[in-house]
């Protein structure tokens, strides 16, 4: 390696973007860099993302996390998938599972088998398929197991957690691995003449931290890769028209339920996540349908328990940063984009984000051609996470209220027009290798949206009906049969963390 080598990075921000992308460079770099984080305590973080999805586990295995230690310091729940309840018509609900739906069977993905059955006069719901979702409603836990002749086998799993205690346990392991912090406030930043580089942060002390490589995770404010390089934003707000968001936590009134909720109201959505300590609640909805003050008493009338703290407002734009990486700044976490978080995407975001600069890694010379990779790859990644956002607003149906109406009536984008057409048509769920969700994500939203296939894949003709009625019944069997025998929820969580009265 020529000393060319990056020797000194800077990380702007210490929300959750930034102790992720800090304890990923210090574990991953160790001594061969300088890693400095500057956050300030006056400006504070946005600290609600709580509920994450199962590509976590890699995230936590970069970083070297051990899990029990983990749930126990961010009072973490496990999570199987969320629920959607009115989404789709008032008084329906549906699951959309972490993990497969029925088993791998040669010939043809096993929905086409179910379908084929159904269509032959099954009378057999999608969720008895699923054994997260019958773990979930039966307030069960358990983790997937290795063999692929296990039913276990077909489970995937994610946490919820405490987003400011998740900050400060990443921390702890950020500066245990040598990264140095600096509280303080960005005052002003200086830069190459000629390379147009930052060269340095300059605090409002007067602190200088000088760096070969820059992270921008100053959240909404884009410090960096807008206010100094002026990336620019692709607004999609057409598409995805929720802006603010009310937090309100709540106290914990009973068992904690392995899952996320998500409630469809007037103007938007209402989540629910359940924590070890409380229970985080929050009203996501579009300033165009609803007032601040009408959105937080809709949100205070529908708590589990009583409300711990007043009402806290955030605003965004869905949309995406055109380019994340410009010269030497990388911007990582809120910094880059934000899709609003009914699928809980955020955090992935931030660790694909990581994982991506690690795999990019530049030297101080900062390749124009490893910004363009890095570009291209956020941004496919957020296209596609966009469209399955856009499918959950716009395939509802009986939903007078104006924001349902504009978005059951609004222009889609072409990626969601082709993949519903394949759905439709033969139940073909089109998607690409590296794409975050997967077949049983699609199956999961485009038939609780209630889209119905006229057909299948001819595949599944293979199977004399018989053959596939009862296979197709056996499977449903296997799991109907695996769930009383699974520990409950809260004693999962005790067992891991080695201590009953954590989760009293
Ligand atoms: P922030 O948390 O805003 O951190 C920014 C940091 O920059 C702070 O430390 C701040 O002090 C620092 N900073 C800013 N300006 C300066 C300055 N001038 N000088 C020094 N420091 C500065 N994601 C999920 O995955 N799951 C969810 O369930 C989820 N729910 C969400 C709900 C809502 C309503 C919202 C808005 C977001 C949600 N997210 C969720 C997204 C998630 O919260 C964020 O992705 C995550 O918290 C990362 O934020 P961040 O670190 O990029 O920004």
């Amino acid at each position: 390696m020529t000393n060319d080598r990056i020797e000194r990075i800077v990380i702007l921000g210490g929300g959750t973007a930034g102790w992720m992308t800090a304890a990923a460079l210090g574990r991953t770099l160790g001594a061969t860099a300088r890693v400095t984080l500057l956050e300030s305590e006056d400006i504070g973080s946005v600290g609600v993302g709580e509920a994450t999805i199962p590509p976590i586990h890699w995230f936590n295995e970069l970083v070297g996390i051990d899990e029990a230690t983990f749930v126990a310091e961010t009072k973490a729940s496990f999570k199987l998938g969320i629920e959607f309840v009115d989404w789709t018509r008032p008084d329906h609900r549906y699951f959309h599972p972490f993990g497969q739906y029925g088993v791998n069977l040669p010939g043809v993905a096993f929905h086409h088998r179910w379908l084929k059955a159904r269509r032959e006069g099954l009378d057999m719901p999608l969720d008895a398929l699923s054994l997260p979702t019958q773990l979930a409603y039966d307030n069960r836990f358990a983790k997937p197991a290795s063999d692929p002749r296990s039913i276990l086998s077909t489970l995937g799993y994610a946490y919820h957690f405490d987003a400011a205690l998740y900050a400060r346990y990443l921390r702890g392991l950020a500066e245990a691995r040598g990264v140095t912090r600096v509280e303080g406030k960005l005052a002003h930043v200086e830069r190459n003449g000629e390379s147009g580089f930052v060269t340095a942060l300059v605090t409002e002390r007067g602190e200088r931290l000088d760096g070969d490589l820059f992270i921008d995770c100053s959240g909404f404010r884009a410090l960096l890769i807008e206010g100094e390089l002026e990336a620019g934003y692709d607004d999609w707000s057409h598409w995805l028209p929720c802006d603010r968001a009310v937090a309100m936590p709540c106290a914990r009134v009973a068992e904690t339920t392995p899952y996320t909720r998500s409630t469809a109201r007037a103007a938007g959505w209402q989540w629910r996540i359940p924590l070890q300590h409380r229970t985080g609640n929050g009203y996501v909805y579009s300033s165009q349908f609803v007032s601040d003050d009408e959105a937080a008493a809709t949100l205070a009338a529908n708590l589990d328990g009583e409300a711990l703290g007043d009402p806290r407002f955030l605003r965004f734009t869905a949309g995406r940063r055109r380019r994340a990486w410009i010269g030497n700044v990388v911007a990582i976490g809120l910094a880059a984009g934000f899709l609003e978080p009914l699928e809980s995407t955020s955090i992935h975001l931030i660790q694909s984000g990581i994982v991506k600069l690690l795999a990019l890694l530049p030297d101080k010379s900062c390749d124009p051609a490893l910004a363009d990779r890095f570009n291209a790859v956020f941004s496919r990644d957020m296209d596609n996470i966009k469209d399955f956002l856009i499918l959950h607003y716009h395939a509802t149906t009986d939903k007078p209220e104006p924001l349902w109406e504009y978005c059951r009536h609004m222009a889609l984008p072409d990626g969601l027009i082709e993949r519903e057409h394949h759905f439709r048509t033969t139940g073909r769920i089109m998607v690409e290798t590296d794409e975050l969700f997967r077949e049983a994500s699609w199956l999961a939203v485009f038939h609780g949206q209630g889209i119905v296939p006229r057909g299948y894949n001819p595949i599944a003709d293979t199977f004399d009906s018989d053959t596939n009625r009862r296979q197709v019944e056996q499977v449903a069997g296997a799991i109907a049969r695996a769930v009383p025998a699974l520990p409950r929820h809260d004693a999962a969580i005790a067992k891991l963390i080695g201590a009953t009265r954590a989760v009293a």
